[in-house]
């Protein structure tokens, strides 16, 4: 039987983006269910567990843990500004266990591409999070998570790479790996926008720094030169691609112009270079701020299954 590898749960940016997500998401499941040999069924999708406290602090200071106490900073950390009037503990079950939940989907996807080799988190991909540091909706630092806790606890994982498309600089990940020569960094952002973090900067190997407005073409094309490029240049025992759907065609915070047949293909330019080389791939969804997203995350997910890239034939590497 086919053993998929998809997590899933819990909000994004809010309750009504990730319900959006989450209907186009099992809508497309089920349709492909009756067409494509009962590949994926609800029995195949992995439910996220929430990340504990002695999880989080594999990575995150108590410092900063205790700070998420207060709704005013974890207001400025979402950008939620009506959250800082809400009392902690509607703050703690309504936004940051959602959170966490999300964040344990990441470290279980982890395993489970080592394991299978890939798993998707329908949801995850805090890239402006660090150890001690919350910003850009993000307050858990998830891909920080789930390498430390590969390298930490799985046996033969000591290299990774993180190889992050949303339209954002990701930080947060940065931060916690710039001294860190067994974490290789790409990343393809738009060059104008948040975070705009120098010092961030200098732990990306391969910075792609790209212009408002680029289009499908020449965005596809960087995508595959370098995603190449970085692979040549080490091998990892795993890659955690970050997805963010923010580069979409009007986004209103991504500021590129790709559209979602372009956001369709970048997906399979990855998983297809990252398969054909047997190495394991772990993929966060990461930013998305259109209703159009759900969409595009589900028809991205099937044509992965469609291709074979997603399937159980290639995934016999167990190393659990
Ligand atoms: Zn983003």
């Amino acid at each position: 039987m086919a053993r998929l590898s998809l997590v899933c749960e819990a909000p994004l940016k809010s309750i009504k983006a990730f319900n959006s997500i989450w209907r186009g998401f099992r809508n497309a499941t089920l349709n492909t269910v009756q067409s494509d040999e009962k590949l994926i069924t609800d029995d195949t999708i992995v439910t996220a567990k929430e990340a504990r406290e002695d999880d989080l602090l594999v990575v995150h200071t108590r410092r900063y843990l205790s700070k998420l106490k207060w709704s005013f900073v974890v207001s400025t950390i979402t950008e939620i500004p009506p959250l800082f009037l809400l009392p902690n503990f509607l703050v703690q079950r309504r936004v940051l266990k959602p959170l966490r939940t999300q964040t344990g989907g990441t470290i279980m996807a982890g395993k489970l591409a080592i394991e299978r080799g890939w798993a998707i988190n329908v949801g995850g991909g805090f890239h402006h999070c660090s150890g001690d540091k919350g910003g850009g909706f993000c307050a858990y630092a998830d891909i920080t998570l789930a390498i430390k806790f590969l390298f930490e606890r799985v046996e033969g994982v000591s290299k990774a790479t993180i190889i992050d498309l949303d339209a954002h600089q990701g930080n947060g990940h940065a931060r916690d790996f710039i001294d860190d020569k067994r974490v290789y960094i790409m990343d393809m952002y738009n060059r104008h926008i948040y975070p705009g973090d120098t010092f961030a900067k200098r732990a990306i190997k391969r910075k792609i720094e790209l212009d408002w407005g680029t289009e499908d073409k020449e965005y596809l094309e960087k995508v595959e030169t370098h995603v190449k490029g970085a692979l040549n240049e080490v091998t990892p025992d795993v890659i955690i691609y970050n997805a963010g759907t923010d580069i979409l065609d009007g986004d209103p915070l991504g500021g590129l112009s790709i559209s979602p047949q372009g956001i369709i293909k970048r997906d399979e330019i990855v998983f297809s270079i990252s398969r054909s080389r047997s190495i394991p791939i772990l993929m966060v969804t990461s930013g998305g701020y259109q209703k159009r997203t759900a969409r595009i995350i589900a028809d991205s997910i099937l044509n992965l299954h469609n291709l074979g890239l997603i399937s159980n034939s290639l995934s016999n590497k167990s190393r659990i």
